[in-house]
């Protein structure tokens, strides 16, 4: 079995996925070809914003935002401690110090109250100044956008949604990666829309950023030259090839990905639901994409020796994640390993991911259920 099946999943795309990169092949626009404008204009209007810049990877899209906003040396930046790294590590490249905070057990979200707390005492300390607030969407959950927005505006703060795990998602039908002032996703290829390669994009309405962003992205050229260079940059661009595979993976991700991965989610709560397991909740209003379906095992569990049972039975399982951010040793000393993360350090400890993708069957899924609760009794 696979974790996420991406071979089944080009099975059934093949043909419009092997067309659309034999387009490129034959016109050999390899790089900014008309399919990578094409598609910034589909992700934009799926999401809802006026600006889509494609990149070339989600870690450089959270680095394109802070750098439109200048973020640097001296400023804080608060991220949730229960994260992939990518969302501590980008504040820390532009020099800036991220402040982890602990998240919600349920919703595996940054926790607003804590959030709250965290900019005080940063405020009251005084030595960094409170700049921005990285909110991320776990495993394709939306963050608390109400009381994340109000506390940014209180507190002066930019709002940066990390929606790598999120593409799709919504809350009251307001789709993921509109929330912050800016967003961003990852189009690795595990995540809900993933490509064949590397790939990211950053979302706004604010037309100045996007332009701003658009330069970054190729060494800071001007509108107009891209050898006329007006500030320092990347080099971070998605490309052609991606983006017209993308284009394919887009119409079966509207057309019956996303509502299929739901159905597998609310199949596993249904074989699940007897299990001594905390089963992942979506709030009321909220939707999610199922980046992952991310169990607690109950407190004491081995779970070292539950994941060598289901993988004795062909299930792959993975640990999302097994470290929390201040204990990551390219933290360690620095002022963002500093805090209570008890949430943080419980879920490290507990959680355990399953196989999750659209193309999962109903007999998967009650097989992996079967066979989690043997080993579970034997643990
Ligand atoms: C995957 C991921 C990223 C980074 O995306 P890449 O495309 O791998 O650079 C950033 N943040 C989160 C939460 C992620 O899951």
């Amino acid at each position: 079995m696979e974790f996420r099946d991406l071979k089944k999943q080009y099975e059934i795309l093949k043909p419009g996925i092997d067309r659309n990169i034999e387009e490129v092949l034959a016109c050999a626009r390899f790089i900014s070809g008309p399919q990578v404008k094409e598609l910034e204009q589909r992700l934009a209007e799926y999401v809802g914003v006026k600006y889509c810049v494609t990149c070339g990877n989600g870690t450089d899209a959270l680095t394109l935002a802070l750098k439109v906003w200048e973020i640097e040396a001296g400023d804080a930046v608060f991220v949730p401690d229960f994260t992939f790294f990518s969302s501590g590590e980008c504040p820390a490249c532009e020099g800036a110090a991220p402040i982890f905070v602990d998240v919600d057990p349920h919703t595996y979200n940054i926790d607003p109250d804590r959030l709250e707390e965290a900019i005080r005492t940063t405020q009251k300390e005084g030595k960094y100044t409170p700049r921005a607030v990285i909110a991320v969407d776990l495993f394709g959950q939306p963050a608390d956008y109400d009381r994340i927005r109000e506390i940014c505006e209180r507190y002066q703060l930019y709002l940066l949604e990390d929606g790598a795990q999120g593409f799709g998602e919504s809350i009251r039908g307001k789709k993921a990666c509109s929330f912050g002032d800016i967003g961003t996703t990852s189009f690795f290829p595990a995540k809900p829309l993933g490509c064949y390669g590397d790939g990211g994009a950053v979302f706004t309405d604010h037309e100045e950023w996007a332009d701003r962003i658009r330069s970054l992205a190729v060494h800071g050229k001007s509108k107009t030259n891209k050898y006329d260079n007006l500030r320092l940059g990347m080099n971070s661009r998605l490309d052609t090839l991606q983006a017209a595979i993308l284009m394919a993976k887009l119409d079966a991700f509207e057309q019956n990905e996303l509502s299929d991965v739901n159905h597998v989610a609310e199949e596993y709560r249904e074989a699940l639901k007897e299990l001594p397991l905390i089963l992942p909740e979506v709030k009321e209003g909220f939707t999610s994409s199922w980046a992952q379906y991310t169990v607690q095992l109950p407190k004491g569990a081995d779970r070292d020796l539950i994941q060598a049972e289901l993988r004795k039975n062909d299930i792959p399982t993975m640990v999302y994640y097994m470290k929390p951010m201040h204990l990551q040793k390219a933290f360690e000393g620095t002022d963002s390993a500093t805090g209570d993360f008890p949430v943080t350090e419980q879920l490290s400890q507990t959680v355990l991911s399953l196989p999750m993708h659209p193309y999962m069957t109903p007999e998967q899924v009650r097989y992996i259920a079967e066979k989690l609760r043997m080993a579970l009794a034997e643990s």
